[in-house]
């Protein structure tokens, strides 16, 4: 018992039996080392303790702190244990009733601190069931009146107190096992503490400043292991070949000539990076990101035609059908008249077509493939495929990016979202790609204005809707999911589609499309607005991502409440696509202040940067993209908004680590690379050979 190692289980750290264990396990503490590293919540300054002398009967809130001098059991009418409880200025008792489960913990000789409510018995003062917490062993550091309390997170049957018991018994002897990543330069250039004295002070700090600077030492070894995982993932990505693809100025011209105009200066910039990116004989790792509209898709082509022009295969993919065939058509257009072959794999084609395609595509016929994640699978054989372009990235996560890669081939990889990734994000979930914006749409936009009313302004809106469509402009009209049940999401948008069509607007032609519908249906539902023969198109969410049709310049969107905010701003991008100025509607009952908070974000900014920044700051990055999801571990000490600079700080010593030693193999990295490994091994399967 006496021989504490980190990795000791932590059924046999003093005061945790088998039981206890298994709660503590609960909470993901297995060993001495996970116990070190849960951290407090919080701190609450213990209260103003009160000298004993000083209490009056009825205090309802009083604090008190000293030494236990005497404990016991006593079975009146009902088991009570009792405490005799002593201070510079005087005693007290204090009782719970069926507190026998107390007699462990609350001994003799320790200074615990008490708070609840003072009595009086027999005219003596007591406290009966009061709240305690244990401040020291008899072993343990000085009282200090200003001794800051931590709160542990607690979990089942473990309180914060009994947590903060087992932790504040374990600490002296258990820091001393810890030893340092760093040497002492290192810490000094950072200004970081050393981490044995870092994690005492997470649980038992002097005081906050002192807190505040533990935390930042812990914040900066989470957000370094964190980032050595992304390194050490990237450095395996781009350390296979590929195939160089490079460019000229005929190249560039050709490809240039097959659009109807100048690229934007952030376009040319973009694709100036993608090609410096496809020359090298490593792949290209790119996310590309641009607000809704301002030109990815245009960039993504480029990008295929270079590869095309290079004699390699590209494949497209999107999130859904719908959007695939968008592409796919769009696409066409572009290349009228042009060798390039392009085709469409969806999952609901016929299975003649489908082989058909197949057979093409192993035999290097077809030059650029568009479709959705069918793509990805095993039947699916490419000639020759250098070039992997995915659209909306945030539909697929993190696995299928490794899918995509791991079929033997090393393709260029190019990543789109108009989902703006907060720069948290960028470096975090997408933090093994180098990014590339486009931060100015094209010129001569219209301006989209965004209105929020409520339900009773329904028939003033529908006014105003037929005033736009009078003038030849076509509308969207969205509607929620209402419940999770498919069936009422059918239910509010068909309920719209038939009152729409019944209605003064009815003449305009109305169309339908939601995500139950089987996808030809859906596919001609669309074709219909986009060619202009349906004026009106009321969508449930599948709007969301991507849809282009330029003569739609007005969203009326009911139930805005019930959306989130990137999600909004996701829809309200299928409007304003031409030179017409748009307009948004949002039809809102916000009931809840998040809610409200949404809609004034909304109606006050279009610019998806600072939407998506906010939208990170309200749910916080968990929720955000589902870390889970993205194989990343959720960190219990940084804050990737408020530790910003530390996460770059994190960023740049965990890259120039892996330049260093790419297998973490030095000597002098070996705990960074075992304590890397405890957190990412499994998620990442990083480091061959570990
Ligand atoms: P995104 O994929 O970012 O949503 P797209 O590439 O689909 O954007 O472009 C949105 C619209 O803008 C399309 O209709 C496209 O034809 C047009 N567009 C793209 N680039 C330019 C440009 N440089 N000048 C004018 N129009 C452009
Ligand atoms: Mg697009």
């Amino acid at each position: 018992m006496g021989d504490l190692e980190l990795d000791t289980p932590i059924q046999y750290v003093k005061g945790v039996g088998p039981r206890r264990a298994e709660q503590l396990e609960t909470l993901g503490v297995k060993t001495l080392e996970d116990l070190m590293m849960y951290f407090p919540r919080r701190f609450d300054l213990r209260r103003e303790v009160q000298p004993i002398c000083t209490l009056n009967d009825g205090d309802d809130n009083a604090t008190i702190a000293g030494e236990i001098i005497d404990a016991r059991q006593r079975h009146a009418r009902r088991p009570i244990f009792e405490i005799q409880l002593r201070d510079e200025s005087a005693s007290i008792t204090a009782k719970w009733f069926h507190g026998g489960y107390l007699a462990q913990s609350l001994r003799p000789g320790l200074v615990v601190a008490l708070n609840g409510k003072i009595s009086s018995y027999n005219n003596v003062l007591q406290m009966v069931n009061p709240k305690h917490q244990i401040i020291y062993d008899p072993s343990g550091a000085k009282l200090d009146q200003d001794e800051l309390l931590p709160v542990y997170p607690a979990g089942g049957k473990l309180t914060s107190n009994i947590i903060a018991s087992v932790i504040q018994k374990a600490l002296p002897q258990a820091t001393q096992l810890l030893s340092e990543w760093f040497d002492k330069a290192y810490l000094a250039k950072r200004g970081l503490m050393t981490r044995d004295k870092a994690i005492f002070a997470m649980h038992r700090p002097e005081d906050r400043e002192q807190w505040a600077h533990a935390r930042r030492r812990l914040a900066y070894e989470e957000c370094l292991l964190m980032q050595l995982g992304i390194a050490i993932t990237r450095q395996k990505e781009i350390s296979r070949p590929a195939h160089s693809l490079l460019s000229n100025a005929t190249v560039d011209q050709r490809i240039r000539a097959r659009f109807p105009f100048t690229l934007t200066d952030a376009q040319d910039r973009t694709v100036a990076e993608i090609t410096a990116d496809l020359a090298r004989n490593r792949p290209m790792n790119r996310l590309l990101q641009g607000d809704v509209g301002s030109g990815k898709t245009v960039v993504a082509l480029y990008a295929a035609l270079l590869t095309v022009a290079n004699k390699k295969q590209v494949a497209i993919m999107a999130p859904t059908g719908i959007l695939a065939t968008q592409h796919y058509r769009k696409i066409l257009a572009y290349l009228e008249n042009s060798n390039v072959k392009t085709e469409l794999l969806t999952g609901g084609m016929p299975v003649k077509k489908r082989n058909r395609v197949l057979a093409e595509l192993e035999n290097g016929d077809i030059h650029i493939i568009v479709g959705t994640h069918a793509l990805l699978s095993k039947t699916v054989k490419f000639k020759d495929l250098a070039l992997v372009v995915v659209d909306e990235q945030h539909k697929f996560g993190v696995e299928q990016r490794t899918g995509i890669r791991g079929k033997g081939f090393a393709p260029h990889y190019l990543v789109m979202t108009a989902t703006p990734i907060p720069r948290t994000l960028a470096l975090t979930v997408f933090g093994d790609l180098d990014v590339s914006t486009i931060d100015a749409s094209p010129p001569g936009r219209g301006k989209t204005t965004t209105k929020c009313v409520s339900a009773k302004d329904i028939p003033a809106t529908i006014k105003f809707v037929e005033k736009k469509l009078a003038t030849g402009q076509q509308a969207y009209f969205i509607y929620p999911l209402v419940t999770p049940s498919p069936q009422l999401e059918l239910t509010a948008a068909q309920e719209a589609y038939h009152e729409l069509k019944d209605g003064p607007l009815g003449k305009y032609g109305v169309g339908l499309v939601h995500g139950q519908m089987p996808s030809d249906a859906k596919n001609s539902a669309m074709r219909d607005f986009s060619d202009g023969k349906t004026k009106i198109l009321v969508a449930s969410v599948v709007v969301e991502v991507g849809v282009d049709v330029p003569a739609a310049n007005v969203m009326v969107i009911t139930h805005a409440e019930r959306f989130g905010l990137a999600q909004l701003h996701q829809l309200r991008g299928r409007v304003g696509r031409s030179t017409e100025n748009a307009n948004c509607i949002l039809i809102a009952s916000p009931g809840n202040p998040l809610a409200l908070k949404r809609m004034e974000i909304l109606t006050k900014t279009c610019d998806g940067f600072k939407i998506a920044e906010e939208d990170l700051r309200i749910r916080g990055p968990g929720e955000f993209f589902g870390t889970k999801q993205h194989g990343l571990p959720e960190l219990k000490v940084a804050d990737l908004i408020e530790d910003f600079e530390l996460l770059r700080l994190a960023r740049r010593d965990a890259f120039d680590i892996i330049d260093e030693d790419p297998d973490l193999a030095m000597p002098h990295n070996q705990q960074l690379r075992r304590a890397m490994l405890k957190l990412y091994a499994d998620r990442l399967g990083l480091i061959a050979g570990a």
